[in-house]
């Protein structure tokens, strides 16, 4: 059988997975899994009809791929692809992308349909079995959610695994790994242009791995339950620089820091006002920037760090606001002191609703007493957009990319 779009329909999750094993036991095979992110939030915000319309769309745009040998229903949200063309997985990463992008760009929908996809190159090989391969196209898929992009595992290029090898290394006490430094981009007031705060952002150019993307090795650095340790490095970095921020004028540094950490480290929070106690960093000035699908995955816990980390003089932000589920009632609930609103906002296809969800950001912010901040200004365009809203701070590459200390030391 070709793989002919005629032929091809949409198979239950056990099912695919059967005949996929089935076609590997002959030869290699391409194996995709494709998620719809924001659906909970789509059914939330627009009802369950719209989620339906949603995952009907999605449907018939995987079935309609050139590629598409086998497509199966893993969950509602959640499909499986298999394609026999192995050789090309560059190939299937673009006509998925296509297929997606298109969906975004007919519809008049009043939001961006969010999907991550990954990729795997299931090798015909007796010593691994079908779930082996399930849980590549598994890591792949949640590089993916938080790359925005489709991503190729490949086996044989074995990146996932040695980055897992180089991670496994690392322990707490030790001095990060070589080449894994911070960088600072600027955060400008909207209204005068004036840089006034930076966000921390990890580089790890590894010796042995090359430049390595954190959206790669952080998801892995999560699964793996050593991002804490990676995240205590983060806080040494920045809070260690609190002179220079001074004297650069920086009211405030945001750091990351993943929920997991908050899990698997109890002690972070002693950890960081410590910090914070001995470095000399002011009241305020140190932001912990956390995403707001992970604080609402445990609202109670997330309420009572967060109270805690503030009466240490730590102020919270909650990051990628409106990717994924936002949900408003959460918002309030965990009086935190600033909300970023994701870039993906700004890419949105329709310029008034993009203008409009901009305004309730800044709405929101302004009526929680939350300062608010936009990401991804890319251009003067946006930041026009921006300053129409509302909203008083912005980042991004139009005011400049995240770079070393030194940089701006120089160019003071
Ligand atoms: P994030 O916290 O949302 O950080 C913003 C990301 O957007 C950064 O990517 C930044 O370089 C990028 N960016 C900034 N301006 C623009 C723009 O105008 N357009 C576009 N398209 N992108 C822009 P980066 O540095 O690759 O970091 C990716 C993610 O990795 C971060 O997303 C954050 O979630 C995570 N991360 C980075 N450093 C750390 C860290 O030290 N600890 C933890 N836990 N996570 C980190
Ligand atoms: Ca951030
Ligand atoms: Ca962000």
């Amino acid at each position: 059988m070709t793989s002919s779009q005629n032929h091809v329909q949409i198979l239950g999750g056990d099912q695919f997975h059967n005949l996929a094993e089935q076609e590997l036991a002959k030869h290699s095979i391409l194996m995709a899994k494709v998620h719809i992110q924001n659906i909970a939030w789509i059914n939330a915000q627009f009802g369950n009809q719209m989620g339906d319309q949603v995952i009907t769309t999605v449907r018939k745009a995987l079935l309609n791929l050139e590629r598409s040998y086998l497509v199966g229903e893993i969950s509602p949200t959640l499909f499986g692809i298999a394609c026999l063309q192995p050789e090309d997985p560059n190939g299937l990463i673009a006509d998925i992308s296509h297929a997606l992008s298109e969906i975004n760009t007919n519809s008049h929908w009043p939001f961006l349909v969010e999907l991550a996809f990954g990729v795997i190159v299931a090798n015909n090989d007796v010593s691994k079995n079908i779930h082996h391969w399930i849980t590549r196209a598994n890591t792949a898929l949640m590089v993916s959610a938080r790359k925005g992009q489709g991503v190729i595992y490949d086996e044989s290029q074995d990146l996932f695994q040695k980055i897992r090898f180089e991670l496994g290394k690392l322990r707490v006490g030790d001095n990060p790994p070589e080449g894994m430094r911070w960088v600072y981009q600027p955060v400008v007031e909207t209204d005068s242009g004036k840089m006034i705060g930076f966000e921390a952002l990890v580089r790890w150019d590894s010796p042995t791995l090359g430049s390595l993307s954190p959206d790669v090795f952080i998801p892995i650095a999560e699964e793996m339950g050593v991002i804490h340790i990676i995240d205590r490095w983060a806080l040494m970095a920045t809070t260690s620089a609190c002179h220079t921020f001074d004297a650069l004028n920086i009211e405030s540094v945001g750091v990351n820091v993943s929920a997991k950490t908050f899990e698997h480290d109890r002690r972070f929070v002693d950890f960081v006002s410590n910090l914070v106690a001995t470095c000399g960093v002011n009241h305020g000035q140190l932001v912990l920037e956390i995403t707001e699908t992970a604080v609402l995955e445990n609202l109670l816990d997330a309420s009572a760090i967060v109270q805690d980390l503030k009466d240490r003089g730590i102020e919270v932000a909650i990051d990628d606001f409106g990717k994924g589920e936002t949900s408003l009632m959460n918002i309030a609930t965990l009086q935190v002191d600033y909300l970023k609103l994701d870039k993906s906002l700004l890419r949105l296809p329709n310029l008034a609703v993009k203008g409009a969800m901009l305004k309730i950001g800044a709405d929101i912010g302004a009526s929680l007493g939350v300062k608010v901040l936009c990401e991804g200004i890319e251009t003067q365009e946006d930041w026009d957009l921006v300053k129409a809203a509302g909203i008083p701070l912005a980042q991004g590459y139009f005011f400049g990319h995240p770079q070393p200390l030194e940089y701006y030391l120089k160019n003071e």
